[in-house]
This record gives structure tokens, C-alpha cells and sequence, in this order.
């Protein structure tokens, strides 16, 4: 029979790119504006190339996830960040196009509603954490309280800046209850935002997605910059990272979204559950 958890039946997985490329490194200052958000570090060829690249991947994730979900043990939380049109959505649908719904939940954070900005920041991101056996995915996530909160001046700095602290704490908290916390920030230019957030003006199939505050928030651009470095400098820990990837090129942000959760899950290396209980039963 088989060996699902080792043996011949488990080929040798190909070897990843390294994830060092996007990673900010912990106790080290982030700085977006050496990171060119149309380069492509590490693609293994061409668009073709590495679209095919992101085909292999994806079948390597769907497998990676069966096992993380029969384990029922431990559990992925994906947390993405980006400016508007940052290709968030665009991230979701690609990345995760085959792998199984039922061990995936997606939790999209908008504006706080009344019943939330009448608890503490985290009160609302607790309830959507991955249970054991699921990949959890933040469209948005707590790091808007240090980021549109701050940015927009929504709170003052005395109520922002120990979130930093408390976001640590808490991920700390979610890691060592078995949960990989790992976090993602697409990285678009300016010029690549200007150009999708007209396009979402222009094409009536995509005015859906845009928000005249979608403008508000563009001319605070340089503030949206300066807080996602601090988040990102605060917030990266050896427990729950944090990862820079250039999103100017969707094939290229959607394979390094995807080398990042495969590395993240093969070194949970989730197993099948053993069933000794099940030795000898015939049906
Ligand atoms: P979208 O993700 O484009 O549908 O938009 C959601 C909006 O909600 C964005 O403008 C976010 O900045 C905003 N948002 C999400 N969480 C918060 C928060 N905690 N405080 C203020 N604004 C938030
Ligand atoms: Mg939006």
C-alpha cells in the first residue's frame, strides 16, 4: 500500500526559490523605495515560464492543503496588505484557484461597523483566525489600525502606536497555538495604481470595485508609504514575517504569493493521521 506520509508514494518536491528574496528580515528597517515594484527578483524565466512555474505550484498547494486539513492540527493565516488596486482580490482568485474551498476561509476587513469600534481593534480579527486544518486569508486585516487609522487620522498617535506591541502579542499567541502566521504586501508604484484605478473608472464590468475615498486616500499616497515601512519594521518577527512582493506584474506577484505558502506549508509538513483503529476493519 501507499505510504502517504513518506516513501516512493511522496516524489522529492521540486526545490523553491527562497523566500529570503521578499522576507523583512526582523530588527531590520523596511524601505519600499528600494524595492522596484516592477522587477520580477527570482522569476524562474519569462511571463510563460513562469505562469507554467505557478501551474506546478498550485497542484503542489491543493496537495499541501489536503494534508494540513486531514491533520486537522495546525493552521496557515495569510495575511495581505496593499494600497487600493493593489491586486488583493486578483491575489485570492489566482492563488488559491485549486485548491479546495471547504479548508479555506477568506475574511475581507472593510470600515469598522458600530458593534466593532466598540471593542479593541483585534475583537473583530480574533473571530475570522483560522481553526486547525484551514488556511485562513485577510483581505485587509488588523494592520489597517496602524495604517488607514494613522494615515487618515482616525486616532491619535497615542492610541496607534502600541498597537504595534499588541499585534505582536497577539500573533505570538496565534503562532504558538499551532497557527503559521504569514504576511504579505503587495508592492505596486504609483503609476501602476493611477493606471488601475482609471481602468476600474473606465470599464463599467469594474466601477463596482472603486470608491471615490479610493482618490482620498491616493493623494496621502507618500503617508500610506511611510506607515506600511514602520508597520513593516514594527511587525516582522521570526513567528509571523512579514513579505515584500513587487505586484506591478500579476504573473510574477501571483508565483511568489505562491513559492511563499508552499515554503510556509512544506515546513509545517503536514501529515495524514495514522488510524491504527482502523487496522483489520473490513467493510
Ligand atoms: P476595500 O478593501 O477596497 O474594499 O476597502 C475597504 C476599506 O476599508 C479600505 O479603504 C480600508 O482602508 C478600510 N478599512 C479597513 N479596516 C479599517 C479600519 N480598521 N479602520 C479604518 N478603515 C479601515
Ligand atoms: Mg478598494
Amino acid at each position: 500500500m501507499d505510504q502517504p506520509n513518506s516513501g516512493p508514494a511522496r516524489k522529492a518536491p521540486k526545490s523553491l526559490a527562497s523566500v529570503a528574496t521578499w522576507r523583512v528580515d526582523p530588527g531590520k528597517a523596511a524601505e519600499l523605495t528600494k524595492i522596484d515594484a516592477g522587477s520580477t527578483p527570482e522569476a524562474p524565466g519569462d511571463r510563460a515560464t513562469t505562469e507554467k512555474a505557478s501551474a506546478e505550484l498550485m497542484i503542489r498547494l491543493a496537495a499541501l492543503q489536503n494534508r494540513l486539513r486531514a491533520e486537522e492540527q495546525r493552521s496557515v493565516l495569510l495575511v495581505l496588505q496593499a494600497m487600493d488596486a493593489g491586486g488583493k482580490d486578483g491575489t485570492v482568485k489566482s492563488v488559491f484557484n485549486g485548491v479546495n474551498p471547504m479548508g479555506m476561509q477568506v475574511s475581507s476587513f472593510n470600515v469598522p461597523n458600530d458593534d466593532e469600534l466598540a471593542h479593541d481593534f483585534l475583537w473583530r480579527i480574533h473571530q475570522r483566525t483560522p481553526a486547525r486544518g484551514f488556511i485562513g486569508i485577510f483581505n485587509r486585516s488588523h494592520y489597517e489600525d496602524v495604517l488607514a487609522v494613522r494615515v487618515r487620522k482616525l486616532a491619535s498617535e497615542k492610541v496607534w502606536r502600541p498597537r504595534y506591541g499588541l499585534i505582536n502579542h497577539f500573533e505570538r499567541s496565534l503562532s504558538e497555538a499551532g497557527t503559521s502566521v504569514v504576511k504579505v504586501m503587495l508592492h505596486i508604484s504609483a503609476d501602476e495604481q493611477a493606471q488601475r484605478l482609471q481602468e476600474r473608472i473606465d470599464d463599467p464590468t469594474k466601477r463596482w470595485k472603486f470608491r471615490l475615498g479610493d482618490l482620498e486616500d491616493r493623494k496621502l499616497w507618500p503617508d500610506y508609504q511611510r506607515a506600511y515601512e514602520d508597520a513593516l519594521t514594527e511587525t516582522s518577527t521570526e513567528h509571523a514575517p512579514w513579505f515584500v512582493v513587487p505586484a506591478n506584474r500579476k504573473w510574477y506577484r501571483n508565483w511568489a504569493v505562491l513559492t511563499i505558502l508552499v515554503d510556509t506549508l512544506e515546513r509545517i509538513d503536514p501529515k495524514f493521521p495514522e488510524r491504527p483503529d482502523l487496522a483489520g476493519v473490513r467493510v
